[in-house]
């Protein structure tokens, strides 16, 4: 017996750009017999620091180990609040947990699903230590109006730019200015090394103790022992780390994917302002760049139109016409380990979750599939 199968081919919500290039480039990993954290990763990390024009880059296995090391850094532990958009994947929040303090939820604008000031405002207590910060979907966050805010009162401001390299805030790459961010390169982000994610700051003794953090705890790295001959340099464990060290097979993938950066904005960019003309008044609700940068449309994400039928329903229709598309961000306030936990009224981190959906968009995205898409979409709204 066959399972069933879509009457008409399914349009993905994502497709990573990759190639023969970096199959190449892990190949070539591969073939050099050096697997682990290596050469790869550090120039990997050099390429991503000058990229971003940031004096340091520690690359981790992924964003949520990047955020972990991040809080840690930020001296954040039990004890401490840290105010985070419950509007995010639950990652954000969870990384808040892993180092033992409580994550406080605060409300996001309900125009790009950023946290701003003033929802941060309502979230502070004299026991919050830092606020993690989302680029949701790309769209750069307000950065400097939550500094102004947090710093004077000596709370940290880490930036969780999983979604947004690639992304312009004010002139400067997304996170390029934050004193700690985070980046994703898993394949549903713009830049892919498979898993992977890299933690940027600007102060040379934290990148130190990241990197330290990242590998056990070791005072001299594996890769630097080895380089100095075996046994000559012997290390010391002086805090607790862990295994967050990203391999030289991902660096490699991830140093052809850093060239290609540029092209995967400008597509996506290009591809949503398609969207934009095609969607007609639809596109009242969706996302657009803020006032402060531009945004590089890892999500691409509607918010349905009052009126129209339930999301799910909206969801279902479109999966039959052979489009996947995705609910919108995930709330993580709404989830079991959060849920009943959230201070304050969230009623835009409500109608964003409830009511919105990220649409498909890839680099091989044809003019006649998105074409396809806007004409099911509107048939599924009615
Ligand atoms: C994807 C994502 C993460 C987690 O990234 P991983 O690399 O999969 O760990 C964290 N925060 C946000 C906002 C994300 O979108």
């Amino acid at each position: 017996m066959s399972s069933t199968v879509p009457a008409v081919p399914q349009i993905p919500v994502m497709i990573p750009w990759l190639g023969e290039e970096e199959a190449a480039a892990a190949a070539e990993a591969v073939r050099s017999g050096w697997v682990a954290q290596g050469p790869r990763v550090a120039a990997f990390e050099r390429a991503f620091a000058d990229h971003l024009g940031v004096p340091h880059a520690v690359a981790v296995s992924s964003c949520t180990t990047a955020l972990h090391l991040a809080l840690i850094g930020a001296g954040v532990g039990p004890g401490d609040e840290v105010v985070v958009p419950s509007l995010s994947f639950i990652a954000t929040a969870n990384a808040v947990t892993y180092v033992g303090a409580v994550p406080v939820f605060a409300d996001v604008d309900p125009a790009d699903g950023n946290l701003t000031a003033d929802t941060v405002a309502a979230a502070l207590t004299d026991r919050t230590r830092a606020v993690v910060v989302v680029d949701q979907g790309g769209v750069p966050v307000d950065l400097d109006a939550v500094r102004a805010l947090a710093e004077p009162r000596g709370i940290t401001v880490v930036e969780d730019a999983a979604c947004a390299a690639g992304s312009v805030y004010r002139g400067r790459p997304a996170g390029a200015t934050a004193q700690i961010a985070a980046y994703s390169f898993h394949p549903r982000k713009l830049l892919t090394t498979g898993e992977g994610g890299m933690v940027t700051c600007q102060d040379g003794d934290l990148a130190a103790r990241l990197r330290r953090l990242r590998e056990h705890g070791m005072s001299v790295s594996a890769a630097d022992r080895h380089a100095a001959g075996g046994g000559m340099v012997v290390e010391t464990y002086d805090e607790i780390g862990f295994n967050h060290r990203m391999t030289d097979i991902q660096a490699a993938v991830g140093l052809v994917q850093l060239g290609k950066l540029p092209a995967m904005v400008e597509r996506r960019r290009a591809l949503a302002a398609r969207y934009r003309e095609l969607l007609g008044p639809l596109a009242d609700g969706l996302v657009a760049d803020p006032a402060h940068g531009t945004g590089n449309f890892q999500s691409c994400w509607l918010l349905l139109p009052e009126g129209a039928p339930d999301r799910t329903e909206v969801l279902a229709r479109l999966a039959a016409a052979g489009v996947s598309a995705r609910r919108g961000i995930m709330a993580a306030h709404l989830e079991a380990p959060y849920k009943g936990t959230a201070r304050v009224p969230l009623p835009a981190t409500e109608l964003i979750t409830g009511r919105s959906l990220i649409l498909p968009l890839f680099h091989t995205l044809t003019e006649a599939q998105q074409d396809r898409v806007v004409a099911a979409l509107r048939e599924a709204i009615g």
